[in-house]
């Protein structure tokens, strides 16, 4: 993982699955895939298989270990809903978000399908925020499966955005995440085709975060866009995060973590034990 990378929406991973198949052109240069071969080259036990599918049924219960609440991104290292994932693997995973009301949790999948099919056997407590990535126009039908979910809220990753989708679906809606691919190999992303997506979220007041121009070195380009950073992020009314003040933002809370983080250089080696500070795009 780099450091010195954008300003993140979320402060911790929990991987109780690693590795991963790919299904549509946003998974060509996969962070997921990289990340696991340098594990596996590290001699990371966990990634022994590389980027196959691995469940990793030690790591499920690591949350209810953490006490102070943590904005914690599920499955950075994979996909919850590949379906070499057992359904009841699944629902163990959502088990432990039930009992673990402090933290917050942002589930996002490229396989919508499976997880509205299994929606209905899932507990939809309000610290679980369900996602799903769009990366163009061919993929709209995924935000239309996402809504069938009664999650608090529903979000968007258009990420890396690969062409213009005019027609983004809002309705029902919380939250869209915007950012252009990074890295080795990086697929140019038209300052057009974000405007497009900001202004179609301005008009229906939805939150919009930008999360980086890209590029192969992303710490160039930035993630200004018309003169401002767009760091909004959807209301949720519970109870205060770690660190965050009375009538603080979570936003503002998470950018105040970032840069102790950032301060301390904080080391990256802990991916193993399931968890590791986000600090790169996610799938
Ligand atoms: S981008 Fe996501 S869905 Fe695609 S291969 Fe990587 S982890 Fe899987």
């Amino acid at each position: 993982m780099s450091q010195g990378s954008a300003i993140e929406w979320t402060e911790a991973t929990w991987n109780p699955v690693t590795g991963c198949t790919k299904v549509s052109p946003g998974c060509k240069h996969c962070y997921a895939e990289r990340m696991a071969r340098r594990l596996k080259a590290m001699g990371q036990s966990r990634y022994r298989d590389g980027f196959a599918v691995t469940l990793q049924p030690d790591v499920v219960e690591l949350p209810t270990r953490w006490k102070k609440p943590r904005v914690i991104f599920v499955n950075s290292m994979s996909d919850l809903f590949h379906d070499s994932v057992p359904d009841q693997f699944i629902l163990d995973c959502f088990s432990v978000m039930n009992r673990t009301p402090r933290h917050t949790y942002q589930v996002l999948t490229k396989r919508p399908e499976r997880l509205s099919e299994m929606s209905s056997r899932i507990d939809w407590t309000e610290n679980i925020w369900i996602g799903t990535s769009i990366e163009s126009s061919d993929y709209t039908w995924r935000a239309k499966q996402l809504v069938t979910v009664p999650a608090s809220i529903r979000f968007l990753s258009v990420e890396p955005l690969l062409g213009a989708i005019p027609r983004l679906p809002l309705t029902n809606i919380d939250w869209v995440i915007v950012g252009g691919e990074s890295g080795p190999g990086a697929r140019e992303m038209a300052p057009a085709w974000v405007r497009q997506i900001r202004d179609r979220c301005v008009a229906r007041g939805v939150p919009f975060f930008f999360k980086q121009w890209g590029g192969v070195h992303k710490s160039k380009t930035g993630r200004v866009l018309d003169g401002r950073k767009w760091d909004e992020m959807p209301e949720f009314h519970r109870g205060l995060q770690d660190g965050q003040e009375e009538g603080e933002s979570l936003e503002r809370t998470l950018r105040k973590r970032e840069g102790r983080r950032r301060s301390a250089h904080a080391p990256v080696g802990a991916v193993g034990q399931g968890e590791a500070l986000l600090l790169e795009p996610l799938h």
